[in-house]
């Protein structure tokens, strides 16, 4: 099958959606191929991207500027990145977000992600009506493929691409297998890619972020997402960016998708105390909210796991009174019945999930250092009765000490949602080889080029990584578009 259009975009995530709609928007005519049998890539399981300076957030008497947002998170990467693409998206963001109302996104509104963090993730509201939560985005990317359909833009499913064409130091088109195992030939004059990542690749995760799948970190590996893109980029002769896991640490990824975990993983979100395999206490417990940040807690300690502690009465605390923190991520919050459901979990899922009817019994069970442990309770049961963290300073609201007679653990590991960066571009994104000359034809956009965190995705500032997919995917769509209709035929 041969096929020619102004721009063609590999990809049909977050990225290539709104890359696919702008650049129709701006006149050009598009072809997009996706590898999967539907739109949307790892968006369809998150919540809403990042904006600052949206409608939304005007009409809630937000005082939060751009200014604001892009000192404080250039201070937060130690200015180790892009200013100026960093730059051109914040500046984008709210306006994207406007942008995507005026298609027919519905935001349930500008939310924080945890207590500390600002309300910048903007929660897309389901077509269905239902209360947002993991999946609500799936609507959103409905909603873009519609609209690059209705603007003519044509999507070849099934279809993953397979190579960059270059010719003459210009890159020209894309080859693709489509379903039937046919070859499909695009010839276009710009190429945008958004290929996610290469977080369901095992080889690459090790080579490049020196961890191990499944062993020391558990990724929501989206089958396909292997790094298609950043493959087909180096072969034409595209800069290594630098990669990394879009880490996330907490209670537990083992088991990840077991609802009954996901249910009780409220419990383990709190701030109880979390201690290591050597039984000692590891940080104020509170920060571990800032899921990227536990991330890089836990990767300090042995075997990169930690051990999230409650016992009976706590639980009945918890049941008497709520939980401190609350999410619509994980779980309604019922906690009926928990001994019976936890004690089932640790059946299931015997490295994660511990309970014991002592603390030498639940130390001997995780394999944990039992005096260290022991000492470590009874140090922070004084803290409770003194009111004070004299360790770690953990606002005393959290203090709760340990004097129940069953005692559970639920191990802490990393997590990721996918992974960042590993083609290199400039600001204008443009695609540079090892020089930073630009390839000419070629942008990137969306996870494949993410490397603006410095190694520490930036949580205070929820909806990050869809944020930087929807804006880096629109501003290369108007980029590409512009560039491809402004050469002659
Ligand atoms: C559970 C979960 C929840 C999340 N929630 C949020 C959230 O609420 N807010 C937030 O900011 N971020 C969230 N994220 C992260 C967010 O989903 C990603 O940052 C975002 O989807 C990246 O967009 P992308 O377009 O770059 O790539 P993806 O969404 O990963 O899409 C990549 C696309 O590339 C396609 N593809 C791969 N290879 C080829 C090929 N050879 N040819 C053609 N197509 C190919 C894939 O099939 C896929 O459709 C979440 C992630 C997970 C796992």
């Amino acid at each position: 099958m041969k096929l020619t259009a102004d721009v063609g975009i590999i990809a049909a995530g977050p990225a290539g959606l709104c890359a696919a709609v702008s650049a129709s928007e701006a006149g050009a005519s598009v072809v997009v191929f996706e590898k999967a049998n539907n739109v949307g890539g790892t968006a369809n399981m998150g919540m809403g991207p990042f904006g600052v300076e949206s409608r939304i957030q005007k009409a809630a008497f937000s005082n939060l500027t751009k200014e604001d947002v892009f000192r404080k998170f250039m201070d937060y990467v130690h200015w180790h990145t892009d200013a100026r693409l960093v730059h051109e998206y914040f500046w984008k963001s709210g306006e994207t977000i406007d942008w995507l109302e005026d298609m027919g996104v519905k935001f349930a509104g500008a939310v924080k992600y945890f207590p500390d963090s600002e309300a910048t993730w903007h929660v897309v509201q389901p077509e269905d009506g239902s209360i947002p939560g993991p999946r609500a985005a799936s609507t959103m990317n409905r909603i873009l493929y519609r609209r690059a359909q209705e603007l003519g833009a044509r999507f070849l499913l099934e279809t993953p691409a397979t190579r960059i064409i270059k010719e003459d130091g210009k890159v020209c088109g894309i080859l693709g297998k489509n379903a039937q195992g046919e070859e499909v030939e695009l010839r276009c004059k710009a190429v945008i890619v958004a290929t996610g990542g290469f977080g369901c690749n095992p080889e690459m995760i090790r080579e490049y972020t020196g961890l191990d799948f499944g062993k020391n970190v558990f990724n929501f590996a989206v089958p396909g997402i292997v790094g298609d893109g950043i493959r087909m980029v180096w072969e034409i002769g595209g800069a290594k960016g630098r990669m990394s896991i879009e880490a996330t640490g907490g209670v537990s990824p083992i088991g990840d998708s077991d609802p009954e975990a996901i249910e009780l993983r409220g419990v383990f979100s709190q701030a109880n105390l979390t201690v290591n395999k050597q039984g000692f206490r590891i940080c104020d417990e509170s920060i571990m909210q800032n899921s990227s940040v536990a991330a890089n807690i836990i990767d300090e300690q042995t075997g990169k796991r930690v051990y999230n502690i409650v016992d009976d009465s706590i639980i009945k605390r918890f049941r008497r009174n709520g939980m401190p923190f609350s999410s619509n991520v994980f779980g309604s919050g019922n906690i009926d019945n928990f001994d019976e459901r936890f004690t089932k979990l640790t059946e299931l899922y015997p490295d994660c999930y511990y309970a014991a009817d002592s603390l030498e019994e639940l130390a001997d069970k995780i394999g944990m250092n039992r005096e260290n442990f022991v000492e470590t309770v009874e140090e922070y049961n004084d803290a409770c009765d003194d009111n004070y963290d004299e360790l770690f300073g953990k606002n005393r609201k959290y203090l709760l000490p340990y004097r129940g007679k069953r005692f559970y653990a639920a191990v802490g590991c990393i997590g990721g949602y996918g992974t960042l960066g590993g083609i290199k571009v400039n600001w204008k994104q443009e695609v540079v080889d090892t020089e930073f000359n630009p390839i000419p034809g070629l942008w990137g956009a969306g996870s494949d080029i993410n490397e603006i965190y410095d190694g520490t995705y930036m949580f205070y500032f929820p909806g990050n990584t869809m944020g930087f997919a929807v804006n880096t995917g629109r501003i290369a769509g108007e980029r590409a578009a512009d560039y491809a209709l402004s050469l002659e035929d």
